[in-house]
């Protein structure tokens, strides 16, 4: 009998067990099933493989700005985006320029590090590379296209030229002190900016073998507007410089298709005398 009734009591218990397990997992169960049916769980998300995630990583690839040789790339960007963007500039064309044109390159090598700073850095013989934002604000000014041919005068670091290359024609770029339109050139080859043409010389003459220009901008400040360089200027084309000698001015000149000239005044600015050469020098083709 005690037999017969601890069998009982066993298989009791055990239909109760039965019967709790069943009751708590069939509401689970179901709802699983319908998650499959519906497509709200799929193999792929349901059980991730071990050491992959649902959410890839970005792929970094040959191009990748983290790149340890492109570090420049990152300062560059910033520097677009928060000296240039910012003050107001938009052209998308030339803002990939300047995210693209590794200024340091341009600069010496102690100041490598803060080439995309916002100022101008020193480059030896008392000269200096303009500001980023002066740079793209005068460009912008320029309103340069792919046909034009530019003439520059002040090559300095070689940096304007590298911008206008890749937005103009040909640019043609005059420096006075001879050093540095040697190694603006050099440096200018190396790089494979091969539309661009530097020579040593006095750009109060502008560059007459080439003429005209649609587009002329002086990166040193002369007095007054030089008379050669509005000469030498196309009907129809632009020139941008600062003019003054304490107290300067950007300008923009513009000669229209019947040959008459037209000024406006942009903002102050600030940049280096335009010299006068003491003694004529004898430019050379470099
Ligand atoms: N565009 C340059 C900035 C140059 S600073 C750059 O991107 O780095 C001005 C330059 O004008 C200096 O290199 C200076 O030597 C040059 N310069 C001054 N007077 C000049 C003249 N009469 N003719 C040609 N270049 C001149």
């Amino acid at each position: 009998m005690i037999q017969i009734r601890f069998t009982t009591v066993a298989s009791r218990i055990k239909s109760c067990f039965k019967q709790w397990i069943a009751g708590r997992l069939l509401l689970p169960i179901i709802l699983f099933a319908t998650l499959l049916i519906t497509g709200f769980v799929t193999a792929d998300t349901a059980l991730p493989p071990f050491g992959s995630s649902p959410f890839p990583a970005p792929k970094i690839t040959a191009s990748s700005v983290f790149q340890e040789n492109e570090w420049w790339k990152v300062e560059a960007r910033n520097m677009v985006r928060l000296q240039i963007k910012q003050r107001g500039i938009e052209d998308e064309r030339l803002l990939q320029v300047m995210r693209n044109t590794p200024r340091h390159r341009f600069v010496p090598e102690p100041y490598s590090g803060s080439a995309y700073s916002d100022s101008p850095l020193p480059i030896g013989h008392d000269q200096t590379i303009s500001q980023p934002y002066i740079v793209a604000l005068m460009t912008n000014l320029l309103d340069v296209d792919q046909q034009h041919n530019v003439l520059e005068v002040g090559t300095g670091s070689g940096y304007q030229a590298a911008i206008l290359a890749r937005l103009a024609g040909e640019v043609y770029s005059i420096e006075i002190v001879q050093e540095l339109a040697q190694s603006a050139k050099a440096l200018l080859d190396d790089m494979g900016y091969d539309n661009v043409h530097v020579k040593w010389g006095d750009g109060y003459q502008g560059w007459p073998a080439e003429k005209p220009f649609d587009r002329i901008i002086v990166t040193a400040a002369p007095e007054k507007i030089p008379q050669a360089l509005v000469e030498q200027l196309k009907p129809g084309g632009k020139m941008v410089l600062p003019v003054g000698d304490q107290y300067q001015v950007l300008k923009v000149v513009s000669k229209n298709r019947s040959g008459k000239v037209s000024k406006k005044t942009i903002t102050g600015v600030r940049f280096v005398p335009m010299i006068h050469p003491e003694k004529p020098l004898k430019p050379e083709d470099k």
